[in-house]
């Protein structure tokens, strides 16, 4: 058993109401495989919802508290991110869920790569917030891209 973002799962749970589904993911979950978790939703955050964020760094840096996340119009949605990180984590661990594939660039869920902070729509190299928590509490996590290149390799 795996954990997926649930968005990568079909869940349409982004900022924007939107999914960003990717059909073996999806599969996996139908088969049992796969459980889904979205820190953002769990967190109590609405959909849609402003979207976020990370200003002043990385996910790490927001548990160093060293960074922020911003909505587009200014809000302080840290303390949401980290407490949905915190929910996703318990759910996982309830599964004894080891391994993870989320959603590059998220602010919540960017295994590499985060926006910029300034709605540029520009990415650059960091964590997501629930991300970095779970990095920090030994699971191991891919990116949706890393793990699609995966399966492309062990087709060959
Ligand atoms: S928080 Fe993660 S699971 Fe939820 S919508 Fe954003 S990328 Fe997807």
């Amino acid at each position: 058993m795996i954990g997926i973002s649930a968005c990568l799962g079909g869940v349409f749970c982004r900022y924007d109401g939107q999914a960003k589904t990717v059909e073996p993911l999806k599969e996996l979950v139908q088969q049992g495989k796969a459980i889904m978790v979205c820190p953002e939703v769990l967190s109590g955050l609405p959909i849609p919802r402003e979207p976020a964020e990370l200003v002043g760094g990385d996910g790490f840096d927001v548990w160093q508290k060293k960074a922020k996340v911003l909505t587009i119009t200014g809000v302080d949605v840290t303390e949401k991110y980290k407490q949905g990180a915190r929910i996703a984590y318990e759910k996982l661990q309830a599964q004894k869920i080891t391994q993870l594939i989320t959603k590059e660039n998220s602010p919540s869920c960017g295994r590499h790569f985060i926006y910029d902070g300034r709605f540029s729509g520009q990415s650059k190299q960091g964590v997501g917030v629930a991300t970095a928590y779970f990095i920090q509490k030994g699971l191991s996590v891919l990116s949706d891209e890393e793990w699609l290149a995966q399966q492309e390799m062990t087709k060959k």
